[in-house]
């Protein structure tokens, strides 16, 4: 609970975020005491009131819960209740309005894939996390009936996305009914998966 107050949102919305996001980054963990209102108040020079409306976003969402007496508490399984509501959030505030602004600037879906990797791939260089190759996922669809592939989202472009960043295609996984229906029924890990053989043989290099 470190972060400033802004003013372009509501503080107590401010409030219940920053408590989320210390139980996100495990600052807060499970059964662990939250802040009182008070404490709340106190550290934020606010209201008491908006200290307990922004605790009540929290309590509705079933992140906290009150012990009588005691304070309030993280409850159980609190993160993954805040990573579900963050996700989906992530999908509006950035993945749709990113791909509407992609479409205006008329960036093909390819051309996304490329940048998407580029980043992540500038992104593992400066971790110091070596790159073995790339795996497309959703590469196309393979028929049911007679095993042919339909590219469902365009011709792939991958071979030349990863020979521009110097590095290979490890595997294309296609979109395979037979893997929808094994997971389905729970047995997802009896399945053949020769798409991913070579990335297999990668790993055994390493
Ligand atoms: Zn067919």
């Amino acid at each position: 609970m470190n972060e400033i107050l802004t003013q372009g949102k509501s503080i107590y919305i401010q409030i219940s975020e920053m408590i989320e996001n210390d139980i996100l980054r495990d600052i807060l963990c499970e059964e662990e005491r939250v802040p009182s209102t008070n404490e709340l108040a106190k550290l934020y020079a606010i209201n008491p009131a908006t200290a307990a409306k922004g605790i009540n976003i929290l309590v509705e969402a079933g992140i906290v819960y009150k012990k009588r007496g005691i304070g309030m508490f993280v409850a159980k399984g609190a993160k993954e209740v805040i990573q579900k509501k963050r996700k989906d959030a992530f999908y509006q505030d950035y993945i749709a309005s990113m791909l509407a602004e992609a479409q205006s600037l008329g960036i093909t879906k390819q051309e996304l894939v490329q940048m998407i990797v580029k980043k992540a791939f500038h992104m593992a260089n400066m971790m110091h996390i070596p790159v073995l190759g790339l795996v497309e996922n959703f590469s196309y669809l393979k028929c049911p009936d007679c095993g042919k592939k339909i590219a469902l989202f365009g011709e792939s472009n991958i071979d030349e996305v990863a020979a521009k960043e110097g590095t290979r295609v490890l595997g294309k996984l296609p979109l395979d009914p037979a893997y929808a229906k094994a997971a389905d029924a729970g047995a997802f890990y009896e399945m053949e998966n020769p798409y991913l053989d070579a990335a297999v043989d990668a790993l055994k290099t390493i």
